[in-house]
């Protein structure tokens, strides 16, 4: 707990928090975000659309020069649609999770085909869309079209959480935080509140020592009341990630090229480049044991070290062999000067570990 919640618990009361408080703030506090309508201006679902898919698992500071960088090269629907689908995972490249780009090019393009190119207003037709889950339906029908649409992402289950003090933790708890979430919703200005929502928990309400002293709903906030708010919400433990273990062939020829392969078109990371490695299994492979998986008979030299990367449901330890060959079959790139190399992160620590222990 804050001191400055604890500050103001005093004056705290027990009168139900209203979405009006709330969006007199907004109209004040407002943050200016590149997606975002100013105040008077009408939303464009391609836009509001866009930014939502790029802000899943990814922060504000990330997305905005992806978006910017998007929504320059195809600024409409029907230009991303018509887009060849490696130029938009090129342009994808770093902001991860990377079947989202692919769904998101299909979208686009159903868009176009079934919609002639304007997005459908409603939750339930936004949720036939490739890409878009309930989370995503609600807030483009709330923000780009002011339906009234309850929308609830992690920010909001902090903020509802906090403000009626659920203790039951999540995920059991969702069922309770979406009844207040409905009944705190307005009619009218549906987009606004949930904007509204989003500011309030990534500026005051935020993970750790939220602002309770410049809380619009200070005065009514339960959880602040009870002096619990920064323990709030609480979680199910979660179970460690389990650690898997790949190993790298690093082939390069003499003139810097080197050996990549593309990952099937569907699952994890599809249809992206890699350095051809072993299966990803939970065991450490030695050299010898990893030998069968490579892509060609060569001196395989084990470099020291290990790169590591974290994948939403596991994490993934590689080593890398290197070797060095005149020439051969397969795809050759020269991943640090050729241009819209659909490189995922994983591939690319890979790249800068073989390039420096070489
Ligand atoms: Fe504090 Fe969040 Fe409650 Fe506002 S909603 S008073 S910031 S805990």
């Amino acid at each position: 707990m804050t001191s400055q919640c604890g500050e103001a618990m005093a004056s705290a009361s027990t009168t139900s928090p209203r979405s009006s408080d709330l969006l007199t703030w907004y109209d004040r506090h407002r943050r200016t975000l590149p997606w975002r309508a100013e105040p008077g201006e009408t939303a464009d679902p391609y836009a509001v659309w866009l930014s939502e898919i790029m802000l899943q698992q990814t922060t504000v500071a990330t997305v905005g020069p992806y978006y910017r960088a998007f929504l320059e090269r195809w600024p409409d629907v029907t230009a991303l649609a018509v887009a060849p689908l490696d130029d938009v995972l090129a342009m994808w490249s770093g902001l991860g999770y990377y079947a989202r780009a692919r769904r998101l090019h299909q979208c686009a393009r159903q868009v176009v085909e079934e919609h002639g190119g304007r997005f459908p207003e409603t939750e339930a037709q936004l949720l036939n869309l490739p890409g878009i889950g309930a989370y995503t339906a609600a807030a483009i029908a709330a923000i780009a079209f002011d339906a009234r649409a309850v929308v609830i992402d992690g920010n909001v289950e902090r903020v509802i959480a906090r403000l009626f003090a659920v203790t039951d933790p999540l995920p059991p708890a969702k069922k309770t935080i979406r009844h207040h979430a409905d009944a705190l919703t307005p009619q009218n200005r549906a987009g606004d509140f949930a904007q509204a929502m989003m500011d309030l928990g990534a500026t005051v309400c935020t993970p750790r020592n939220p602002a309770c002293g410049i809380c619009p709903w200070r005065d009514v906030c339960q959880g602040r009341h009870q002096g619990i708010a920064a323990d709030l919400p609480r979680f199910v433990p979660k179970k460690p990630r389990p650690q898997r273990h790949g190993l790298a062939f690093w082939l390069a020829r003499p003139d810097g090229a080197v050996l990549l392969r593309r990952r099937p078109e569907e699952g994890l990371l599809g249809g992206m480049l890699e350095v051809p490695s072993t299966p990803w299994r939970d065991d450490v492979w030695s050299l010898d044991e990893a030998l069968t998986h490579a892509p060609v008979a060569a001196e395989w030299l084990l470099l020291p070290g290990v790169v590591r990367h974290g994948f939403t449901h596991f994490a993934l330890d590689f080593q890398v062999a290197a070797a060095e060959v005149s020439d051969g079959d397969g795809s050759w790139y020269r991943p640090e000067t050729d241009q819209d190399l659909a490189l995922p992160t994983m591939t690319r620590k890979i790249i800068r570990h073989a390039r420096s222990q070489l």
